[in-house]
């Protein structure tokens, strides 16, 4: 197949190529889709815990605004392809899916493995021709439009959409080859850092709560004596220090800081409750006898090991009972309960990333088309561009989104000079 000729050629078959390739054949393109693995969709089998939170039930203008800053350069794409639309994709597919509480959009199967099998067979359904463990290597002008250079050889096409992903979990496969590529064609590159990671809080206490998880825990991260960022949600202690998804959104924020900015998180393991009302709730019981301890009052609201790290923490013996609770002691314990003060190391960097923060600067990229605005017939797609969304399926919105219209685009220009 060396030297063989194509209208589009996708590079990278995450869900952005994925979906990029599908819209390109659909579109009577001849594609050629390559990927480094075997297989596609190695992310999508690793996402949600396996699970797939394909997307977020809402409109396009929160997906937007999750972004960021950034999230304006996502409109056109999202026009194309909204979260609803993608979930009726995937849907038309054969993969129906349900929302969870808090907005997450998985397959009812809870099955990753239905999502990526579903879109694989869809791409050879719309004639995209597929080729696995063929890593691309360079992509060349020439006069057909590109020369690409493979592991296995050279490809000709007419039109290129790179989207072989950032350099978040290395052991996927995404390693930030597309990077280079790039760059070597004359884009800039927004330093790439890991994002939705964990931290690393090196406090044994907290520590020794390996695999507690709460529901809903406010995470403030504060740099330098200023608030930098602040996360509500699922919470996870680990013997490294905190995941889930509260801490991991702040993740990007930490790895942007340096050691000398002395970061520390501060923990509202009852966000809903204030200081007032935990000291009412307090003096309320104190009223009414105050026999029972403050031990088993805090037991009804959180978890019995978290407490008792808590308590002690505070120095407040574990059966003090509430109308023997000295003033000095109650304030100690609620600023455990309510304000726990804890440094952060950093992160556990790339391998642990589930995105990665900055990558092709958007300026260059035109987001209608996703056509660099550098090298024409180069379109780029998904997490290799400078963007990146917290936990909640947005990231895989993004990606399907502007895999989607890249490959339209590309099947429209393709076929420009011959319709
Ligand atoms: C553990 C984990 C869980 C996650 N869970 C979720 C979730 O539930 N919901 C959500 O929205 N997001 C989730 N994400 C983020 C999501 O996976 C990414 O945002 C998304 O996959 C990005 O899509 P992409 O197509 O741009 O890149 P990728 O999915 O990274 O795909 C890029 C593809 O390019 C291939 N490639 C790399 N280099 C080359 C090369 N040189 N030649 C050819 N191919 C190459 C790779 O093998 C890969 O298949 C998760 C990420 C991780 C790591």
């Amino acid at each position: 197949m060396n030297g063989a000729s194509f209208e589009v050629l996708v590079a990278g078959g995450g869900p952005a190529g994925l979906f990029a390739a599908i819209a390109a054949a659909r579109a009577g393109r001849r594609v050629l889709l390559l990927e480094k693995a075997a297989r596609p969709g190695v992310k999508v089998l690793v996402s949600g815990g396996n699970r797939c939170n394909l997307t977020h039930d809402c409109d396009e203008e929160e997906i937007v605004e999750a972004f960021g800053p950034n999230g304006r350069f996502l409109r056109p794409a999202l026009r194309h392809l909204g979260p609803r639309e993608l979930r009726e994709a995937i849907e038309s597919l054969g993969v129906p899916t349900k929302v969870e509480p808090g907005g997450k959009v998985f397959p009812v199967s809870n099955r990753a493995v239905d999502v990526r099998d579903a879109i694989e067979r869809e791409m050879v359904r719309a004639g995209v021709l597929f080729r696995g463990r063929e890593p691309l290597r360079g992509i060349e002008r020439s006069a057909e439009g590109f020369r690409i250079v493979t592991a296995r050889g050279a490809i000709e096409a007419a039109r290129v959409v790179l989207a072989t992903g950032g350099r978040s979990y290395p052991k996927t496969g995404t390693t930030g080859d597309g990077y280079p590529i790039a760059e070597s064609l004359g884009h800039r590159l927004v330093p790439p850092t890991p994002a939705l990671t964990p931290l690393a809080v090196p406090v044994p206490w907290a520590n020794a709560l390996t695999g507690l998880t709460l529901p809903d825990v406010q995470v403030s991260l504060h740099a330098g004596g200023r608030l930098v960022e602040s996360r509500r949600g699922g919470f996870l202690f680990t013997h490294f220090g905190l995941s889930g998804p509260a801490p991991m959104n702040l993740g990007g924020a930490v790895a942007a800081l340096r050691p000398s900015d002395r970061a520390e998180v501060l923990l509202d393991f009852l966000p809903e409750s204030s200081l007032p009302e935990m000291e009412a709730r307090l003096r309320a019981e104190a009223a009414s006898g105050g026999s029972r301890t403050v031990r088993r009052i805090l037991s009804t609201l959180l978890p019995e090991r978290l407490v008792d790290a808590l308590l002690a923490e505070a120095s407040v013996p574990d059966d003090r009972q509430v109308a023997r609770l000295a003033r000095e002691e109650r304030v100690r314990l609620l600023g455990s309960v309510l304000e726990t003060r804890l440094p952060v190391a950093g992160t556990l960097g790339f391998d642990r990333a589930e995105v990665t923060r900055g990558g092709i600067v958007l300026d260059e990229v035109d987001p209608r088309t996703l056509e660099s605005r550098i090298v024409p017939g180069l379109h780029l797609a998904g997490e290799i561009l400078d963007l990146d969304g917290p936990i909640g399926g947005y990231n895989f919105t993004a990606a399907f989104a502007t895999g989607a219209l890249a490959g339209a685009s590309a099947a429209d220009a393709a076929g420009g000079s011959r319709r």
